[in-house]
């Protein structure tokens, strides 16, 4: 395979509330990519963070009585370290407030203004009279034209329509309740329309391996026409705006968390002594991946793409979008009115981390909304993960009286099966279906299951130990190889077996043992979870 430069986007948690299952769901299949890549020798920078800025965090802090800062701090760590038990392999997982973020968005949103896709524009906004203040769409709070919910102006949550100026007339002021008019307002402008026949091309050029979400919302918008979009907003928590005039404004989210993808990058490779256009810069025989759910899919497929392109730099456009669909729980679907959404910390803190990544990799919302209850995930746990891996494993090397495996015979039907098993996880994974992958990686653990259990190593123990040794040999090769096969999926399982077979690291090639391995401290990979 040739060697590329990849970068792999993880979506960036919002620091106002802890990360929840269906959040990793989305993200995990990033850390598939970026372990899978790795071990094929690629390049690989896998970045993500915390989203610190917007109304959702200063919300938050006004209703606690806290500063933005603290609410944003808080969140970014608890995130962060939620993610690190289910052991994403981000190579930074950074957050926005950070000043090297800031000044780096700061040139880039320079660079646009010179350009001319960043302008400035008068336009009519929601005003509140009592609290003398221009008011963003979610502090709003109007009837949703189109079916009648009571939302918040930003986003319809009936039916998902994002509503116009217009609609904003006459919404209410969720801080005092009064009626919102519409006032002028200064603003700054991304000039999105300039960029609609750039984006129609690279769209239809790169989107074979997108998701059906991820096609049909982005037609959808392309069909629509591209609008331009505000960059700059009434608000004193955020990153500044390096244009005269707008000192007392700061940036939208949206423009500078897309482009934290790009900044964390800058980062990492400042830190590593690496050139960070290498990544991210055309002709490097580079690939971009973003990784996010499917709320989230204009603001990569479009919007990151037109920034790109605005900053007239040479950038390499995102080529794949990964956006994955909804995990429900308990068939409800997530929300945090209702409080069902598990913060993720929690139940890694009380579960296998392999265990639930293999489990919502196999059963996640990858091409339809999917549901997660506890007893699905026993199942998973109990029956594939401990009665078929776990087993295997255990039944192989803990084989009573076996304290060494001994080098055997080869069987050929075993070594192909496993070479077929890296060709088609590989695959599966390269056109990114990842429960597709995980099922094929499952085959291989019963392919070797069914040999043992032919093979009956219990029977052979006492009739002809040469067969003996040849059976828990191939079983052992199997196994050495699962180590690298399911390495995306569950690396701590796969570390523990490498340390078992004394492997130095993973690769995506065939294992071949050809020295005894002394056995030593085999502990089962699984534990049964009681209901
Ligand atoms: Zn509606
Ligand atoms: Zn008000």
């Amino acid at each position: 395979m040739e060697k590329k430069n990849i970068i792999i986007g993880g979506a960036w948690p919002y620091g106002n509330s802890d990360i929840h299952l269906g959040h990793i769901a989305g993200l995990i299949s990033g850390d598939v990519l970026a372990r899978y890549f790795r071990a094929n020798g690629h390049e690989v920078v896998f970045v993500s963070g915390t989203d610190c800025h917007g109304t959702p965090i200063t919300e938050r802090a006004k209703k606690e009585k806290k500063s933005p800062k603290e609410i944003a701090e808080y969140y970014d760590q608890r995130d962060k370290q939620a993610l690190e038990k289910f052991h994403f392999s981000y190579d930074l997982y950074t957050n926005t407030d950070t000043d090297f973020h800031k000044k780096e968005v700061m040139k880039m949103f320079e660079k646009m203004y010179e350009n001319g896709y960043i302008y400035e524009k008068i336009e009519p906004q929601a005003y509140c009279e009592k609290c003398s203040k221009f008011l963003s769409d979610r502090e709003i709070q109007i009837t949703c034209p189109k079916c009648g919910t009571q939302t918040k102006a930003e986003q319809c949550d009936g039916c998902q329509y994002v509503p116009t100026i217009q609609d904003m007339e006459g919404g209410i002021c969720l801080e005092c309740g009064s009626k919102t008019i519409l006032k002028d307002n200064k603003n700054l402008y991304l000039a999105l329309s300039k960029f609609q026949k750039e984006i129609e091309e690279h769209t239809a050029k790169s989107n074979q391996l997108w998701r059906l979400n991820a096609k049909n919302e982005t037609n959808k918008y392309l069909k629509q026409g591209l609008v331009d979009r505000a960059v700059t907003r009434d608000l004193d928590w955020g990153v500044d705006i390096p244009v005269k005039g707008y000192e007392n404004k700061k940036m939208y989210v949206w423009i500078e968390a897309v482009l934290g993808y790009i900044t964390a990058t800058q980062k990492w490779c400042e830190d590593k002594g690496k050139d960070w256009e290498k990544f991210w810069k055309e002709e490097n025989n580079n690939e971009i991946y973003m990784v996010h759910g499917k709320d989230n899919i204009v603001f990569h497929s479009i919007i990151f793409n037109a920034l790109l392109l605005a900053m007239k730099d040479n950038y390499h456009l995102v080529d794949n979008i990964v956006s994955s669909e909804y995990l429900n729980v308990n068939d409800e679907k997530i929300s945090k009115s209702k409080g069902n959404g598990i913060p993720a910390i929690e139940l890694v803190e009380n579960y296998h981390a392999d265990s639930l990544r293999f489990h919502l990799i196999n059963n996640g919302p990858e091409k339809k909304d999917s549901n997660f209850t506890i007893e699905s995930f026993i199942a998973t746990n109990n029956g594939e993960l401990l009665n078929k891996f776990g087993n295997l494993v255990n039944r192989t090397l803990k084989f009573k009286g076996i304290e060494e495996i001994c080098v055997g015979k080869q069987d050929e039907n075993v070594t192909q099966k496993i070479e077929q098993t890296y060709q088609r996880v590989g695959e599966a994974i390269e056109h990114l279906e990842f429960k597709e992958a995980s099922d094929i990686a499952m085959e291989l653990v019963e392919f070797a299951n069914k040999y043992y259990d032919e093979k009956q190593p219990w029977v052979q123990r006492k009739e002809n130990i040469e067969e003996f040794n040849n059976t828990i040999y191939n079983c052992t090769v199997i196994i050495a190889n699962l180590s690298n096969i399911f390495e995306p999926f569950m690396p701590e399982v796969c570390s523990k077996i490498r340390q078992y077979l004394k492997i130095e690291k993973n690769t995506w090639e065939m294992i071949e043992i050809t020295e005894n391995i002394v056995l030593e401290d085999i502990e089962p990979l699984f534990g049964r979870i009681e209901k």
